[in-house]
């Protein structure tokens, strides 16, 4: 993976988030590479070869830290703030002590366990909270559709240890891929670590977008009995599949009193 220094460009950006007003992405680009990922149609170089960084990272955060008052950050919109190369380039830590430094808290998604690394200051900080992102029951499957992300196990160890530690958790389940995964299995396994679990679908506008003939040509090779049966209930969102998950899901939430988003 070749990493390069980026030209100049703000690094606190607005966030869509509710209750959360800006986001800074710590990495242009994400090595995680994952084939329904969202940002790739934006990406500005090849994911799989190039990732960016931030030139002086804490330099040009500070100074636009210094026009906003004290709040909580997003970090993991755009990209993942925790893929392999923060291990080596540490740009995310850095902006979590310049964040502790002066008073502000950090709202976290990732899909790595690097991230237990940074629990001294998580800890720390005033209502951090971390989500991890999990979408297949298994390995096996999740590395067919993720390139290049943690064990499924490993993220879920992260959060037990980050719960453990006091800060707030959460767990994002998406995508759910029809057929693929099994989300109640997932939110059972779960659900001792995470405040609150968030539940998406595979989000494909139609058949022509780029992150769909990708995750075609997955289907086609891996689950050629199932691929017509997928399809038709990706782009259907009123399809019988769909209405079934969500009133399982909300029985279980009833049943378990769970802090259950769902948003399928
Ligand atoms: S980890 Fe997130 S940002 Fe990175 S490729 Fe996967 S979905 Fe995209």
């Amino acid at each position: 993976m070749k990493v390069s220094v980026c030209s100049n460009r703000p690094i606190l950006s607005p966030c869509g988030l509710k209750d959360i007003k800006y986001q800074v992405d710590t990495y242009v680009g994400c090595e995680h590479y994952c084939y329904y990922c969202y940002a790739l149609a934006q990406a500005e170089t090849d994911w799989s070869k190039k990732i960016l960084i931030h030139n002086d990272i804490v330099d040009h955060l500070s100074k636009a830290l210094d026009k906003i008052p004290p709040q909580t950050i997003y970090m993991g919109y755009h990209t993942d703030p925790y893929q392999p190369c923060e291990s080596e380039y540490l740009q995310t830590r850095k902006v979590l002590e310049l964040f502790f430094k002066k008073g502000f808290s950090a709202s976290i998604l990732t899909k790595s366990d690097l991230i237990i690394r940074d629990i001294d200051i998580l800890k720390e900080m005033n209502d951090a909270a971390v989500s991890v992102s999990v979408a297949f029951n298994d390995n096996q499957t999740r590395r067919l559709f993720e390139a290049n992300t943690m064990d499924t196990d490993k993220r879920i160890e992260a959060l037990h240890q980050l719960k453990e530690a006091g800060v707030r958790t959460g767990a994002l389940l998406c995508p759910i891929i029809p057929h693929i995964t099994d989300a109640i299995q997932l939110i059972d396994i779960l659900e001792p670590y995470a405040d609150v679990i968030w539940v998406y679908g595979l989000n494909i506008n139609d058949r022509s977008d780029q992150n769909w003939l990708t995750i075609q040509k997955i289907l086609n090779s891996q689950f050629p009995d199932l691929i017509e049966q997928i399809e038709s209930v990706i782009f259907s969102k009123n399809h019988s599949y769909w209405a079934n998950l969500r009133e399982n899901l909300e029985i279980l939430k009833k049943d378990q009193k769970l802090n259950l988003n769902i948003h399928i």
